[in-house]
Parts: structure tokens; sequence; C-alpha cells
């Protein structure tokens, strides 16, 4: 039996950061690097459920997938408008964030040029070591397996609820907001739980498409907080934050990450906070009050019952309890990094932890691994910890993405050239 053909790489996952890395390693220069994406979605599709009407993008459209890296690149979001003929459109628009459905049809536009490279439709489960091969691993697919001397892990963020809530026919997370909302008919009441960007966006979403609804706001927090978006506490996402915060001592890199936090966790735009506010404000003038805010509270209990919701809605200063029957509850509670170490499996053995359990990541985005094992294991996404806040977001894709790209090549290169070869050089 032939043993298979080991590529420089299998990618897991095909979201814009490994959509990045297929761009980076496209033009790059000297010998090619064979690739292979696997991507368990059917088509290329960036948080579709989430793709709200007037959603705005939360960083300019510079820090697309490959400007910071190489602005000549023909895979600009201004070369897609070029190509799309809105460039002049775009220019007089005079804002540097686009919509969220507009970066998405970029995307698709750029994840196009890729096609023959991507595996849709096919699910990573399992990367493991080959047997007597300490520089290959085995990657299985629900489409077959695939032999690679790298791996590029980019599987994104998982829906977050908090412990014990059941999502069911009428509690959904809030990804799931727009793909499952044409079975929701004339609602008397919703529910949003939560205070960051999502929750205000699903918020303004159900208000406006249901216009009898009750649209009631349950969270922990006083009122909505701002998404700090000032130019200096901008440099955190900047390409040479990650070099800082990758060398800083564990201590200095937890006073970064509860510093800046709030430029993406639990904020949200102040445009939107503003529009909320004055909705809310309008109707208790006209007093049609559809919108209601339950503040410095908690959902205590939740029961699906005939269609409806049974919510207890606890008040987190004195414990009263209000019961509210809804048609619709969204937990727009946030995301996680997937974990690197599920589909490492056995193999998770072989990556060295820090102090607090965590995964060692080189500056590189490759894991370290012990010197059993040499095949490459690279992270995009899950490196919080490492390489700081930029690490679930756009804004180091291009750069991030020449980097792991330059890493692969470097250790290709330095391989021992086959013995053919040596022959042939002698
Ligand atoms: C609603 C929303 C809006 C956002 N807006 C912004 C923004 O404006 N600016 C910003 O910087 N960031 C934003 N983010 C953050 C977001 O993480 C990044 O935009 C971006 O999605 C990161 O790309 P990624 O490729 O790392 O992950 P993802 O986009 O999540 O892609 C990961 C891909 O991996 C696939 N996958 C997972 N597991 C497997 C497997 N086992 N086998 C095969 N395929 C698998 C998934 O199907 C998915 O397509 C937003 C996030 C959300 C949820």
């Amino acid at each position: 039996m032939h043993e298979p053909v080991a590529l420089d790489l299998v990618g897991v996952g095909f979201g814009p950061s490994n959509l990045g890395l297929a761009i980076a390693l496209s033009e790059r220069s000297g010998p090619a690097l064979s690739a292979r994406f696997v991507e368990r979605q059917e088509r290329f599709g960036w948080h579709r459920g989430m793709l709200l009407e007037d959603a705005t993008m939360q960083v300019s459209f510079l820090k697309d997938l490959v400007t910071q890296r190489n602005p000549a690149s023909g895979y600009g979001f201004l070369s897609y408008l070029h190509a799309r003929g809105r460039l002049v459109d775009f220019i007089n628009y005079g804002s540097a964030f686009p919509t969220r459905i507009e970066f998405h049809d970029y995307l698709e536009w750029a994840a196009a040029g890729f096609a023959d490279r991507v595996d849709y439709g096919s699910e990573v489960q399992r990367i493991a070591a080959v047997p007597g091969e300490p520089g290959l691993l085995d990657v299985s697919t629900s489409r077959g397996p695939l032999r690679t001397r790298n791996v590029v892990l980019a599987t994104g963020l998982v829906p977050h609820v908090p412990d014990g809530v059941r999502r069911g026919e009428r509690v959904w997370h809030s990804s799931e907001l727009l793909t499952r909302i044409d079975t929701v008919r004339d609602p008397g009441r919703v529910v949003v739980v939560g205070a960051g960007q999502s929750a205000a966006e699903a918020l303004d979403h159900l208000h406006r498409t249901f216009p009898a609804a009750q649209v009631h706001a349950v969270f922990g927090r006083y009122g909505y907080s701002p998404a700090d978006d000032t130019p200096f506490a901008n440099r955190v996402f900047d390409p040479s934050a990650v070099d800082a915060f990758h060398r800083a001592p564990a201590e200095v890199k937890d006073l970064i990450l509860g510093y800046h936090g709030n430029t993406n966790y639990s904020v949200v735009d102040p445009e939107l906070i503003e529009a909320l506010y004055r909705r809310h404000y309008h109707e208790r003038v006209s007093g049609r009050e559809r919108l209601r805010f339950h503040n410095v509270s908690r959902v205590a209990d939740a029961i699906e019952v005939d269609g409806r919701v049974e919510l207890a809605v606890e008040s987190m200063v004195d414990g009263s309890r209000e019961v509210l029957t809804a048609d619709l509850v969204v937990y727009a509670t946030g995301y996680r990094p997937s974990d690197p170490a599920h589909l490492l499996g056995a193999l998770a053995g072989s990556c060295l932890r820090d102090e607090e359990g965590r995964l060692r990541v080189g500056r590189d985005y490759r894991l370290a691994t012990r010197p059993e094992l040499t095949a490459g294991i690279y992270v995009q996404g899950a490196t919080e910890h490492s390489h700081g806040l930029s690490s679930t977001l756009l804004s180091t894709i291009a750069v991030r993405s020449g980097e792991i790209a330059d890493s692969i090549a470097a250790a290709r290169a330095a391989e021992p050239a086959p013995a053919w070869a040596a022959r042939h050089d002698g």
C-alpha cells in the first residue's frame, strides 16, 4: 500500500484567519508550499447568523486580509471594491467602517479565489502523530485522511451560554439569530440576555423586526458600557503590540488584558448606545413603552413550556423576582475561543504548557512541543494568553498570516535534503 503524500500544511477551518494564510502562501516568493484547507461549513461563511442589516465593522477596512502585510496585494478591500465597481461610491461613503454584510461579501470574494484548495462540508475530527515519523501528522476528516508536515488550527470562536442554560426551540444563542428568526411569528415578548455588542445589536434588531412586541433586555451591569475605539487604546491591536505582549512577563500580560479589555469585551459601539437610549426615551414620552431594561439583574430560571419560555428575572440588588413569559429568549452572552487540545487528542500530551496549564505558543504561533514531535502545530485565534487581545480579531490577520507562512517555509528549508538530492549534488 502507498503511503499518502505529505502536504506542507493542512489548515483546519477556513474562516478569515486561514483565508488570510492561503493568500499569504500564494503571495510568497520562493518554493511553493502545498496546502489544503478543511472547512466544516458547506460554503464560505463569516458569522452569518449575525449579518444584521446596518451592523458595521468594528475595525477599519484597512485591517482587511492583506493590507498591513502587502498593500500591493490583489486581495485587499480596495481591490474588492474595484472589482465590484463600487470604489468611487465607497470613497464618497466617507467611513472606514463598512457594514458587516459588505465585509462578508469581500471575504467571500477573496475565498472564491482559493476554492480549489478548500474541502468545504468536511470536518476535522482528530489530529494524530504518525508512528515512526516525528515530522508528520495524520489529520482525520469526515471526507478521509490527510497527511501533513504542519497543521494550522484556526477553528474560531464557540458560542457561550451561562452554566445551566439549555438552548432549545425558543432559547437561542445570538449566533443563531438570523438563521432562526423566520420561525418566530408575531411574538408578544422577546428577551435578550447580555450587555455586549451582540446583545445591543440583537435588541435593536428584534425591536425593529417585531413592531408589536415587548422587547426586554436583562443584564448584570447598570448600563451598557461604550467600546473604547480611541487611537491610543487602538494601538493594542497593532502588529507591534503582539511583539511587546509576547515577551512581557505574565503579570504585565494580565495588566494589559485588564486595562484594555474594554476595547472588545462586554462593550457596545457608543452610537448604538445613544440610539437605543433615544428610542427608549421617545417611547416613554409617547406612553408606548416596548423597550424594557432589567439592569443589575440575572436570569435565575428559564423553563420552556408549550412553545413559550417562563423566565425568572432576579434583581441582584434585593433578590426580588419577576416572571416574564416570552416567545423567544436570545442569550447574547459571548463566545470562547475553541480549545486546540480537543482536536489534538493524545498529541496534546506532547505539547508544552505554562505554569497555568495553558499551551505554550511561540512568537510564530507554533506550539512548543516535546523533542519527539518535530511536525509543526500552529494556532490562530486561541492565543490571547500569549499574543494579546488581537488574537481572536481581524486586526492582525494580514501580518500573522505572513509570519506563519514564513515560519513554515523556514522549517521546510531547514529540513535535510532527501537522499536523491545529495547523490545528485555529489
Ligand atoms: C458577530 C461577530 C462580529 C464580529 N465582528 C468583528 C469585527 O468587526 N472586527 C473584528 O476584528 N472581529 C470581529 N469578530 C471576531 C471574529 O472572531 C473574527 O472576525 C473572525 O471571525 C476570526 O476569524 P477565524 O478564521 O479565526 O475564526 P472564524 O471566523 O470563527 O472561522 C473558523 C472556521 O473554522 C471552522 N471550523 C471549526 N472547527 C472545525 C473543524 N473541526 N473542522 C473544520 N472546520 C472547522 C468553522 O466552521 C469556521 O468557519 C466578530 C465576531 C462575531 C461573532
